[in-house]
C-alpha cells in the first residue's frame, strides 16, 4: 500500500521499480507481465533477471537509507551500477551539466542518472524503504527530521503498534 505522492524526479522510477515487488509474502510481481515489463524497457530473457536483481538491490539501499539491514542478500548495488556508466552531458546553451547514461536505454543506466541527479539534490537519502517485514515497500520520506519508518503510516505503521499492543 502506498498512499504518498510519488518521490520527485526520476527517483519515481526508482521507486516505481522497487515496488513492482506488489508483495513481498507471497512473491506476487508486477514484472510478470509484460506491460509492465515494457513500462521499464525490460527486455524479454535477460533483462528479466537484471531488473529484478536490481530492483532488490535498491530495496536494500532505501532499507540502509532508514538505518535497517539488506531483506537478504544482495548484490552489492555500486557493483551492478559500475556496469551501466554515466558520462557528463552539457547543455550548449547554459552550460547546464548532467550525468547522463552512456547507453541511454538501460534500465540500470537510468537508474544510476537518477541516483546521480538525487545526490546532488541531497533527496537520495530520503528514498527509503518500509520497516515492516511483510512490506517494504520504497516511498519518498518528507517528513521534516527525516525519520519516516513506514510506507504509510495509515497502513504499516498502525499494523506495527497493533502488532506492539498485543505483544504487551
Ligand atoms: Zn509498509
Amino acid at each position: 500500500m502506498n498512499a504518498r505522492q510519488p518521490a520527485p524526479g526520476g527517483l519515481a522510477l526508482i521507486e516505481d521499480l522497487v515496488n513492482t515487488l506488489l508483495d513481498i509474502t507471497t512473491g506476487e510481481d508486477a514484472l510478470d507481465r509484460a506491460e509492465t515489463r515494457e513500462r521499464f524497457g525490460i527486455a524479454a530473457g535477460g533483462g528479466l533477471d537484471e531488473a529484478r536483481e536490481l530492483r532488490e538491490s535498491l530495496r536494500a539501499a532505501c532499507l540502509a537509507h532508514a538505518g535497517h539491514p539488506p531483506h537478504r542478500t544482495v548484490t552489492p548495488l555500486g557493483e551492478l551500477l559500475a556496469r551501466a556508466p554515466l558520462r557528463v552531458a552539457v547543455d550548449e546553451r547554459d552550460g547546464a551539466a548532467s550525468l547522463v547514461p552512456v547507453r541511454g536505454d538501460s534500465l540500470a543506466g537510468l537508474v544510476a542518472a537518477a541516483i546521480a541527479e538525487a545526490r546532488g539534490d541531497g533527496t537520495w537519502a530520503r528514498l527509503k524503504a518500509c520497516e515492516a517485514t511483510d512490506c517494504h515497500w520504497a516511498y519518498y520520506d518528507r517528513s521534516p527530521a527525516g525519520r519516516g519508518r513506514w510506507c504509510d503510516m495509515a497502513v504499516c505503521g498502525a499494523r506495527a503498534k497493533m502488532r506492539r499492543y498485543r505483544a504487551k
